[in-house]
């Protein structure tokens, strides 16, 4: 199977964290995230102990907690010691309610309202990763309204295309996201950074996209962003003390997806980090990482109960489910590749080819397009989706007006409710 914590039993049920997920399914209901929290914590000492060894004491991962975010998942987070990323109040809200510490918490966004500025102030936020010199001003006035100094990291575009979706190709000249070293606009907001008073300039922090497997993608940018750093140190007499590299370690969410050794390709990013620091005069800073899905999505999957089978002679046959681009719509969104499995019947050969379907009133609520299923396959039947713990809980809606999932959290052979599943009533709770 695609991760070890996923096995098959000898009457052919598929075991997640070694629990039938069938017989889960049916205790907690359809349909129903599950969520391994073993798998979780070994994600994070895997990026904490590798970047600890090949970065030094300094160096630190950071969830970026918009991959999937609810109390539990920081709780665990803030209990094997990383930092957080957060894009918005709402993440800001449930990290704090989780008692995370927020002093290791990085604020991102492309459009931090005043609103966002001031509540992630008043909150004692650790740094904004400022995007752009408006915002630049913006903290500055309100850190000064609160009587502070904000800590801040500089957002850059490193001008790299990790060939990957467009859709989640961040880094590029032409990004939304961040200023342009190659326009001159990074050195521009680095000058004002400095000058603006009430702003602690610590660093810079780059993110070229998701989904990559080479690690000569993070060289590259370590490589610009260090040119950049020696550049400022030069001509402002600035030496930054942090360096974050981003996030977008790849996931295998077909058996077609490569495997990656995070920690060894850690150590070749640190191995050419240093070398590169050494060539410019520059001390090592203080490294961030910031995976987000790398941490959660094998950790997690979706069950849903099979509903109406349709099979339109000589064109395709469908297979429709009970949930839908509702609690995943990463297929609608950019075609995103995801493993479909029969629970119950893994033993069985699988020659029946169909689209996995949701249940919403748009043609595009596709789980997965040529999935091959037993083809005993029929109604009440229960369908696992694999690895979707990152970006589908966090993307879920309620179009249609469909009771967003609940999420059970495995570990050690117990299972428990993390999320409630929501009611009817929680649909119409703002409704005047
Ligand atoms: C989305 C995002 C991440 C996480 O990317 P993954 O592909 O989930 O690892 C990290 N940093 C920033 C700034 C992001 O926007």
């Amino acid at each position: 199977m695609i991760c070890k914590n996923l096995t098959i039993s000898t009457e052919g049920h598929l075991l997640f964290a070694g629990q039938d997920v069938a017989s889960l399914l049916r205790e907690y209901g359809s349909p129903l995230y599950l969520f391994d929290e073993d798998r979780i914590r070994e994600n994070c000492r895997t990026y904490y102990n590798a970047m600890k060894e090949a970065f030094g004491e300094k160096a630190l991962p950071l969830y970026a907690s918009k991959a999937a975010s609810f109390k539990e998942i920081y709780r665990i987070v803030n209990s094997e010691q990383l930092g957080i990323d957060v894009v918005s109040c709402g993440e800001i809200y449930t990290a704090k309610a989780a008692g995370f510490d927020l002093s290791k918490t990085y604020f991102h966004s492309n459009n931090k309202t005043d609103e966002d500025i001031a509540f992630a102030i008043e909150n004692g936020i650790g740094y904004f990763v400022a995007d752009n010199e408006e915002e630049l001003y913006a903290v500055d006035r309100i850190a000064a309204e609160k009587g502070i100094c904000q800590k801040i990291l500089l957002r850059l575009t490193p001008g790299i295309d990790t060939h990957t979706y467009e859709a989640i190709n961040t880094g590029k000249v032409d990004s939304k996201f961040g200023s342009a070293i190659e326009t001159g606009q990074a050195e521009a907001i680095t000058k004002l950074a400095l000058k603006l008073p009430h702003l602690q300039l610590m660093g810079f922090h780059c993110h070229v996209g998701s989904q990559v497997f080479d690690s000569d993608t993070f060289f590259r940018s370590a490589e610009i962003m260090l040119n950049f750093m020696a550049e400022m140190a030069k001509k402002h007499h600035y030496i930054a003390e942090e360096l974050d590299l981003g996030g977008g370690y790849g996931v295998r969410y077909t058996e077609s997806d490569p495997t990656i050794d995070i920690a060894a390709n850690i150590h070749q990013v640190a191995d050419c980090v240093k070398t590169k620091c050494a060539a410019l005069g520059l001390p090592l800073p203080a490294i961030r990482l910031e995976p987000g899905r790398s941490i959660v999505a094998d950790a997690g999957l979706t069950l849903y109960t099979v509903g109406t089978i349709k099979q339109i002679p000589g064109y395709k046959n469908y297979v429709s489910v009970d949930g839908g681009m509702t609690d995943n719509p990463r297929f609608a969104l950019y075609n995103a590749p995801y493993t479909v499995v029969a629970a119950e019947k893994m033993n069985e050969e699988t020659d029946f080819h169909c689209s996995v379907v949701g249940r919403c009133c748009e043609s595009g609520d596709i789980i997965q397009e040529n999935v091959a299923l037993p083809s005993t396959i029929k109604r009440g039947d229960v369908l696992a989706v694999l690895t979707t713990g990152a970006y589908n809980f966090s993307m879920a809606s309620n179009y249609n007006r469909i009771p967003r999932l609940p999420v059970v959290m495995l570990k050690e052979g117990t299972a428990r409710l993390v999320v409630k599943r929501e009611t009817l009533d929680d649909l119409i709770r703002n409704d005047i």
